[in-house]
């Protein structure tokens, strides 16, 4: 069989590989596919889809600023719109012909003598002189390392795996985590279980969210007006700016009066002492992801809801035994216990030039130039790769960022006739070092362990500064930063 080759190969059909094919194709480079693992496009929008999944960035900043949507019924959307705003992208930029599905990488080669990226499905190889991974940060479900995980006679998902079928209704359930997922969908259980117990191992700020649904006047007023879109989506971009704030740990005194917002928050819905006592975090706000949640507390005050602090000792067949002797017995317990964010390209083996493995040149750390290139690794660029994560604002800004860049770099590649883009190394090495310097100067490096860490406590996920200065330095393609080949 005659391998298919292409000028991009993108990996993922997500946000972030919807948005890299459309700006692919503004700027006319038509000869690209895009390989998804699943059946239907949607990454991470496609995957959760546990009762109450919902956006926690306000959908006129979850959106592409090209493709506004006068039509959200919420002004935090949930799973279902989000899913209906991708495909919609999919169907209006006439992007379904780029796109195979069922297609899952397991790796990817460069071939020096041929400039070409060889890539490896599970089903297929294809060749592209481009190569863009797409694959988000939160995609593989993270089990604890429980003892007794697979003794429990009753039935158990994780989040992201959520198995309708099962009905909740008057069931004993255990949630086992309490971050941004688990706060989404626990409200929805306490409506309906027999009793619900909630095993926090620590605990999370949280502010309400205040959301509603678009009135049908402010709806008609947007698609009549659609500037008064972009005036709210730039006001929203105003206050993440300000919360951005908060990330930088020189600002303690901003962020007390956070924390006492968050405080008073949890005394708005519950009065037991001891229990508000276990709601509060011991670490600053915003050194871990803040939540934002109207319903989690109201539903943490219900009578067949109960906050389990005991650290959990084993799961046993009949439900979970803590460390104080206690046993909660139960028929459904939910992983709600988060992602594998690193390693990056985790399923993924990348080899570059000289049979270079991305694996082991990230064996400190996770070198990289602006999130998107790697020394030694020619034409690849990844999108929400490693430090481009946020924790105050809006992803997408970030990924439509890449997208511009990559772009620009694909259609100076093809008017150019350049073969290769290698990012130099003195380059990258700074850009990294220069970036770790800022973030030891974050709030997320004034805790333990988070997602935004690798398990040797370096801030990988993250990205330190505002997206105003990430739109900015990936604004145009920085020729001069890398090797090229002609
Ligand atoms: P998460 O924030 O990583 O939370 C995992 C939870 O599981 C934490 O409470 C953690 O406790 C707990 N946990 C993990 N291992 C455990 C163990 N062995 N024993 C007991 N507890 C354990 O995961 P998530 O809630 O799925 O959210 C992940 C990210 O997805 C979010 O930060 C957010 O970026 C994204 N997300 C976004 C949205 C959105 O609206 N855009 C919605 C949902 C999720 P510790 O806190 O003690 O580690």
């Amino acid at each position: 069989m005659t391998t298919p080759k292409h000028t991009t190969i993108i990996i993922g059909a997500g946000f972030a590989g919807i948005c890299m094919a459309i700006k692919l194709k503004e700027k006319g480079v038509h000869d690209f596919v895009i390989l998804e693992k699943a059946k239907s496009v949607g990454g991470t929008w496609r995957e959760n889809t546990y009762p109450g999944a919902e956006c926690d960035i306000p959908s006129a900043l979850y959106s592409f600023s090209f493709e506004s949507n006068p039509n959200w019924k919420y002004k935090w959307s949930h799973q279902d719109q989000i899913l209906d705003y991708i495909r919609h992208c999919v169907d209006k930029y006439e992007l379904s012909p780029h796109i195979i599905f069922d297609r899952e990488l397991t790796g990817a080669s460069w071939d020096e003598a041929e400039a070409l990226w060889k890539v490896t499905c599970v089903q297929e190889k294809y060749e592209s002189q481009t190569l863009v991974t797409a694959i988000g940060q939160l995609h593989h479900p993270s089990m604890p390392a429980i003892d007794g995980i697979e003794l429990f006679d009753g039935q158990s998902w994780h989040s992201a795996k959520w198995n309708h079928e099962v009905e909740l209704k008057n069931k004993r359930i255990g949630v086992i985590g309490n971050g941004a997922s688990a706060v989404q969908f626990i409200p929805h259980l306490a409506d309906e279980a027999e009793s619900l117990f909630v095993f926090q191992r620590s605990p999370n700020w949280m502010l309400p969210k205040q959301d509603r649904a678009y009135r049908e006047f402010e709806k008609k007023l947007v698609s009549v007006f659609p500037f008064l879109l972009k005036l709210y989506r730039l006001k929203i971009v105003g206050l993440a700016a300000a919360f951005y704030m908060l990330m930088l740990d020189k600002h303690n005194c901003i962020r007390k009066i956070y924390e006492n917002k968050s405080v008073d928050y949890i005394k708005d819905h519950l009065t037991d002492e001891a229990t508000i006592q276990k709601l509060i975090p011991d670490y600053p706000f915003g050194a871990r992801r803040a939540l934002f949640s109207d319903e989690y507390y109201p539903a943490l005050a219900k009578d067949n809801v109960s906050l389990i602090t005991d650290s959990i000792k084993k799961i046993i067949p009949t439900g979970i035994s803590t460390t104080s002797s206690k046993v909660y017995d139960l028929d459904l317990i939910i992983y709600a216990t988060g992602f594998k964010t690193n390693p990056f390209l985790l399923d993924i083996d990348v080899t570059g030039l000289n049979q270079l493995s991305l694996k082991k040149s990230w064996a400190n750390g996770p070198l990289n130039y602006k999130g998107i290139t790697v020394t030694g690794f020619p034409n690849l660029f990844m999108m929400y790769g490693p430090n481009t994560n946020l924790g105050h604002s809006s992803v997408l800004l970030m990924i439509e960022a890449q997208a511009n860049y990559i772009s620009r770099c694909v259609q100076k590649m093809k008017t150019k006739n350049w073969k290769s883009v290698n990012v130099k190394t003195n380059i990258m090495n700074d850009y990294y070092i220069s970036i770790q310097d800022r973030l030891s100067k974050m709030i997320w490096a004034k805790t333990g362990a988070s997602w935004y860490k690798s398990a040797n406590g370096i801030i990988v996920n993250n990205w330190p500064g505002r997206t105003g200065e990430y739109e900015k330095i990936t604004k145009r393609f920085d020729e001069e930063n890398y090797e090229i080949s002609v």
